[in-house]
């Protein structure tokens, strides 16, 4: 099988909420996602999608994609594109670095290997795990009233897991997680992500004041070794995010003992073939993982929904149904929410059909 021709869209995602505020005044209203379109000479067609969470949360933005895409694609005219690694492989030969551009090709690779198969890719991925995933709702960084507010709402909604965004003024973020803790019912998970927010004085102050309370600490420093610090100094489980971005930063915070959870960010390590990898390794390592991506809709929830579906159940945290954020849907056959979890589909591939009323026009077409 070839690859014949590859297309790209762009879509807004304006989100549910209005908009979504995260630790350094970040915040966005409506995500800018790309849809890659792989077409292949054998009739079979994939999918993929990636979405920034605007510029400045990972090194990725939107616009950086497309023009990616446009350097990369050409060269993966004429291959195989059920040859996952081998693409994967070619992609790094051709463009250095650069893993968000590479994720949605890749995903668009595993959808037409997973159609070929005539097989859903959570089997392919290493098969399902339980009956479905627990989900995590973030919670966007407002005054603490405000997010107790929006932890009861989407408590309501189905969610036993909150992910509250601190990473500001030490005082207010011991405020914010003192008063969700307090509206708190049994079993419900609450982690406090400063997404890198704080210098080690303040994340000292905030894990200090909040010690013997049953909270997770995510990311409270910019860098792996201010984290470190933090993490000799917690009592809390500490897990790690925007520094986990490979199989080598993995490794050594695996050796260190750095964290409890890893957060597995599809886009982040160039797609499902590198997501797998760490995925793997966290098992091996004895790690639990949210499986997640930074944005995007339907077709992104859904190489979620496949990678977290095979994730052994007791090594998943939390994942993401990065899809109940926006008020638009991309494609059909998406997993959705049902009582604060969701499961991968069981058609071939994704199991998605993407809607191109919505996508609109092409504004990449390599051929
Ligand atoms: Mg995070």
């Amino acid at each position: 099988m070839k690859i014949t021709r590859i297309l790209a869209y762009q879509v807004d995602l304006p989100l549910q909420e209005g908009s979504y505020s995260w630790s350094g005044s970040r915040r966005i209203e409506a995500y800018d996602s790309t849809v890659v379109r792989i077409e292949t000479d054998s009739g079979l067609i994939g999918y993929g999608e990636v979405c920034p969470l605007g510029p400045a949360y990972l090194p990725a933005y939107a616009a950086g994609v497309r023009t990616g895409l446009k350097e990369l694609a050409p060269h993966l005219l004429g291959h195989d594109p059920t040859e996952v690694g081998a693409i994967s492989r070619l992609m790094d030969q051709r463009l250095r670095g650069h893993a968000y551009v590479k994720s949605a090709i890749d995903i668009a690779c595993w959808d037409v290997l997973g159609r070929a198969a005539n097989l859903p890719l959570v089997t392919l991925l290493g098969g399902r795990s339980g009956e479905a995933v627990n989900l995590y709702r973030a919670i966007s960084q407002d005054t603490p009233e405000r997010m107790a507010e929006s932890v009861a709402r989407y408590r309501a909604d189905g969610y036993r897991s909150f992910q509250l965004k601190v990473g500001s003024d030490a005082a207010t973020d011991i405020a914010r997680i003192r008063t969700v803790k307090a509206d708190a019912r049994a079993g419900e998970v609450i982690v406090a992500d400063a997404n890198g927010g704080w210098l080690t004085h303040e994340a000292a102050r905030v894990v200090e004041a909040v010690r013997g309370v049953d909270v997770y600490i995510e990311q409270p420093c910019l860098s792996y070794e201010e984290c470190l610090e933090i993490r000799r100094r917690a009592s809390q489980p500490l897990i790690l995010d925007e520094v986990i971005d490979g199989t080598g930063a993995l490794l050594r915070a695996g050796a260190d003992r750095a964290m409890d959870v890893v957060n597995i960010k599809i886009s982040k390590l160039a797609g499902l073939t590198g997501a797998r990898v760490v995925r793997d390794l966290c098992v091996a390592l004895g790690i639990a993982m949210t499986i997640e991506d930074s944005g995007g809709s339907d077709i992104v929830t859904a190489a979620i929904a496949h990678l977290a579906h095979s994730t052994p159940e007791a090594f998943r945290f939390n994942c993401s149904d990065c899809n109940s954020y926006v008020t638009k849907a991309i494609a059909d056959g998406a997993p959705r929410r049902v009582d604060g979890r969701m499961r991968a589909p069981d058609g071939p591939g994704l199991g998605v059909s993407p809607r191109h009323e919505v996508l609109g026009d092409p504004v990449l077409v390599v051929e």
